[in-house]
Parts: structure tokens; C-alpha cells; sequence
């Protein structure tokens, strides 16, 4: 009988290893999960969790044997933190090793909304440039004022980068950290106020949630780009389409949404913004480092070993 189950769509490279390493039993969803018969379930010590579904207690309960949730991923707010701490269930998460490319990810994102390179990509291939039209001037990036809200793992990585832009860099976090002379705001509304971008970081879940409001949005203004690599619930996406849509705002770059997969429609209406499909730690590299990192604190429980990146 199985003590690991690996909930998700894995990659085949991570499949065969959770098999292979762990001897993982591996179904698609947690609702698959959830239909396994009882001495299945009661095997259960180990599950490796992927995915975006919530996770609950109620959920946990069908696995009276769980002492871990492996999540592949930084982000664990499907995965009802509280409620496992009360079952005695560790939650381990996949930090670090995706910081590069999410990073990488919000800077390309920017470069392309303010020099409309989806656009400009466009005018070359439909032979409009060959044909004499000339790509309209676009905006300048490089030496502007860049706000990040949340300066976690990866805003400080994307902070990091930004100044090698010459952006001046402005910030909001709980507390001050030490920076080399960015600066620091105490709330997001006077970070907004005093940038052109503002780039949200932070974590997903109930604290955060629509933290970028309508008033953060009306104090980024018209000139504002609103740069989203966390978790489309850290912004009022209502607020943000009806000033994307009016002009309120000047644009926006988002690799995460309200209700993903599917796109509020009115996304696709708009000319103002670059849309990517959720693919921030979407890299060979990193994906499988990911993966890694989640079986070896399986590994570790199952040892009877300190869990390598432990969240509760
Ligand atoms: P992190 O180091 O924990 O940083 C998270 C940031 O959120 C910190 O600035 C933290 O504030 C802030 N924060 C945490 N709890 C908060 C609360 N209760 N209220 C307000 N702010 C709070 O996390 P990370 O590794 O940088 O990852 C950040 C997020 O990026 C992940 O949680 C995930 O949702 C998202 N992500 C997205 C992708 C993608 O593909 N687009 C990939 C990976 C991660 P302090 O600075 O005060 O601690």
C-alpha cells in the first residue's frame, strides 16, 4: 500500500521520480483523491500536492494517516494552512529555486507592455512594416520610478533588477528592510502615489486579498502600469479592468488572474495590456528543481528527518 500520493498534473520526468523514488501513487485531482477507497486513503503518510485547488480541512480528514503536504510551489494558499497545523499535518512549499525566472518573467513583462512588443511583433509579421506603415512611438522604461509591493524572495529579486534599469526603486512590506537606499512606504496606496510601476509580489490568500484597490489604483493614476506576478487575488481585478478600459490607468502586465485558467473577457478587448498564461517558474530548469525540492522534503519525512523548507 501506497504512503505517498502525488495529487496533480506532473511532468513525465517528475512522475517517473515520485514513482520511482517515493513510490508514489499519483491521480489527477483531489476530487480523484477523495474517491480512493478507505484503506487507501489510511495508507496515506506523504501527499505531494500540485495545483491550485483549495485544500481544507474537511478534505485532510479522508487521510487520517497525513502528516505532510509536499506543495510544488512557492505559493500555498490553496492549502488551508490553519487546518492542517490542527490535524498535526507539516506544509512544506518549493521557495527559492524559482526566484530567477518568475524575476525575469516581470521584467520582460514591463519591457513589453511599455515598447508594445506583442504589437510591434505583429506590425513585422502582417507585412504592415514592409509596407511602409511606421510602429508608433512607445514608452520609455529605463530610469523610471518603480514601486514593489511586497519586497518577499521575488520582489527583491525583481527589485534587484530594476536598478541595474536605473529605475528608482520604492517599496512596501510589513516592516523596512535593508535596502541599498530604496524607499520604503508604509502603505500601498503611498507607494503607488510615488511610482510610474508598480509590481506586486506578494503572497496570495485571505491578508492579501484585492490589497491592490481601487484607491491603489487611482493613487498609481493615469500614467501607472500595474506590473502582477503573485496571485490575481492580491488585485480588485473589477477596479483594475474599468480603469484599463477608461484610461484611469495607462497599463497593465499580468501573469495571474482572478479566475484562471479563464480570463474575465474583457481582458482580451484591451490593447493596453500583456497577458501571460500563469508561466512566471515556467523554465525546464526550474520546473525541475521544483520537483525536486518537493520530493526531497517528502524524503525527508518519510525519514524521519527535519523537513528541508517547512511554512508550518
Ligand atoms: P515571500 O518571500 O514569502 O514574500 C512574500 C511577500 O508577501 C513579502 O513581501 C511579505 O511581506 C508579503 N506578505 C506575506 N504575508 C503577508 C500578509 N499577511 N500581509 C501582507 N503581506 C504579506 O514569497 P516569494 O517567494 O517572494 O513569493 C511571493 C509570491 O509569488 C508567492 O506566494 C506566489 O503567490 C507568487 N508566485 C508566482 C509565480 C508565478 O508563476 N507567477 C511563481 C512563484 C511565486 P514581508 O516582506 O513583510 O515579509
Amino acid at each position: 500500500m501506497t504512503e505517498t500520493l502525488a495529487i496533480g498534473t506532473f511532468s513525465e520526468v517528475d512522475e517517473t521520480a515520485l514513482e520511482d523514488d517515493l513510490g508514489a501513487r499519483i491521480v489527477d485531482s483531489l476530487d480523484v483523491a477523495a474517491a480512493l477507497n478507505e484503506e487507501t486513503r489510511g495508507a496515506v503518510r506523504a501527499i505531494a500536492f500540485k495545483g491550485h485547488t483549495r485544500f481544507d480541512g474537511a478534505l485532510m480528514d479522508l487521510f487520517p494517516a497525513l502528516g505532510l503536504i509536499a506543495n510544488y510551489g512557492v505559493g500555498y494558499d490553496a492549502i488551508n494552512v490553519a487546518d492542517a497545523q490542527a490535524r498535526g499535518i507539516a506544509v512544506t512549499n518549493t521557495p527559492d529555486v524559482l526566484n530567477d525566472d518568475v524575476a525575469d518573467l516581470a521584467v520582460g513583462m514591463m519591457i513589453a507592455q511599455c515598447r508594445r512588443m506583442v504589437q510591434g511583433d505583429h506590425h513585422a509579421r502582417s507585412g504592415a512594416w514592409a509596407n511602409g506603415q511606421a510602429f508608433p512611438l512607445n514608452r520609455k522604461m529605463s530610469g523610471g520610478r518603480v514601486g514593489i509591493l511586497g519586497l518577499g524572495r521575488i520582489g527583491r529579486e525583481i527589485a534587484d533588477r530594476l536598478a541595474a534599469f536605473k529605475m528608482e526603486l520604492h517599496y512596501w512590506s510589513r516592516s523596512e528592510k535593508d535596502t541599498p537606499g530604496w524607499t520604503y512606504h508604509d502603505d500601498p496606496a503611498s507607494l503607488a502615489r510615488a511610482v510610474d510601476f508598480l509590481v506586486v509580489a506578494l503572497v496570495g490568500g485571505p491578508e492579501t486579498e484585492s490589497m491592490v484597490s481601487a484607491e491603489v489604483l487611482d493613487a498609481l493614476g493615469q500614467e501607472g502600469v500595474l506590473v502582477n506576478i503573485s496571485r490575481g487575488s492580491t488585485v480588485d481585478e473589477g477596479a483594475l479592468l474599468d480603469r484599463l478600459e477608461d484610461g484611469r490607468l495607462a497599463g497593465a502586465a499580468l501573469d495571474v488572474f482572478c479566475s484562471e485558467p479563464e480570463l474575465d473577457p474583457r481582458f482580451a478587448a484591451l490593447d493596453n495590456v500583456v497577458l501571460q498564461p500563469h508561466q512566471g517558474s515556467g523554465t525546464h530548469v526550474t520546473r525541475a528543481a521544483m520537483g525536486k525540492l518537493q520530493r526531497d522534503n517528502i524524503a525527508a519525512f518519510m525519514a524521519g528527518k527535519p523537513l528541508l523548507t517547512q511554512v508550518a
